[in-house]
């Protein structure tokens, strides 16, 4: 997995503002036969587009990262019971060219041999990007209604009406049962690097975030690290976990502290808060 940054910030989702707190992942397939998530970030990067996700994967690997995690998407409409969209963070998977929609959530297979590789990649690619992000904000994917489908969504009372992920899956031998399972063993039974191994990071509640000061030595948790508190792109996303020194702060930054590994990991600029635990 390769998370690139690609914030659209001309979508209103990221010109609000509005963030959530995340209590759990949406799994979203795009439903059009387009395997290039740029094609999709394109089309959001615009004022007046009234939806986006968080991210935008691909069969190969690559995730391109649509919004910061915690800004508030605009992914599954809304049910009887609200929006998923205060809670959920939304992830899209692009689908191959070889199918053809007929109508709704039916379509044919020009191809089934590569559509089924296509498929298996995007959901090994959702299963390792789940798996970083339950780390991230501790999530536990086996969980009621923490890890769940958009489909899944629309039957808990909180999504529109829609066949994804199971449209396509449910024909390739994949159900939600075994990506959740998949994302916990992928956890490595609760913690895990993005870099492949495991590794236990300490957790703290995010309030007690409100105490760190300059000189205090903080675990980075893996993420975006940009150029200043407040730039919209990130430099480069680190996906470390490493122990840093805070050598300076900005509580009114997007992203409030300037981090410098001290353990070799090569940490270095301004981070989001969600991305610390103190020591
Ligand atoms: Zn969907």
């Amino acid at each position: 997995m390769n998370i690139k940054q690609n914030i659209v910030t001309k979508n209103p989702c990221y010109t609000c503002g509005r963030t959530i707190a995340v209590k759990g992942l949406m799994i979203h397939s795009v439903g059009c036969p387009q395997p290039r998530a740029s094609v999709f970030a394109n089309n959001w990067n615009k004022a007046g587009v009234n939806k986006c996700v968080h991210a935008v994967l691909q069969a190969d690997g690559t995730v391109l990262q649509l919004l910061p995690w915690n800004r508030r998407g605009w992914h599954c409409g809304s049910g009887s019971k609200g929006s998923g969209n205060n809670t959920h963070i939304g992830v899209e998977m692009t689908e191959p060219d070889t199918i053809k929609y007929t109508g709704g959530s039916s379509f044919t297979d020009l191809n089934p041999a590569a559509t089924k590789d296509f498929v298996t990649k995007t959901y090994k690619t959702a299963v390792e990007l789940f798996a970083y992000l339950c780390r991230q904000y501790n999530l536990n994917p086996l969980a009621d209604g923490v890890i769940i489908s958009h489909s899944e969504g629309h039957k808990r009372g909180i999504a529109s009406n829609h066949g994804d992920v199971e449209h396509i899956w449910n024909k390739y031998g994949l159900t939600m049962a075994q990506f959740r399972k998949d994302i916990q063993a992928a956890m490595g039974g609760g913690s895990i690097a993005a870099g492949g191994q495991a590794q236990s990071i300490a957790t703290t509640a995010p309030e007690a975030l409100k105490t760190i000061k300059k000189g205090d030595t903080v675990t980075f948790a893996g993420g975006p690290v940009y150029k200043s508190s407040t730039a919209s792109q990130a430099a480069v996303t680190k996906n470390v976990i490493s122990t840093c020194e805070v050598t300076a702060l900005n509580e009114k930054g997007t992203h409030p502290y300037h981090c410098i590994s001290r353990d070799g990991k090569g940490v270095y600029g301004w981070v989001d808060k969600a991305d610390i635990r103190i020591n």
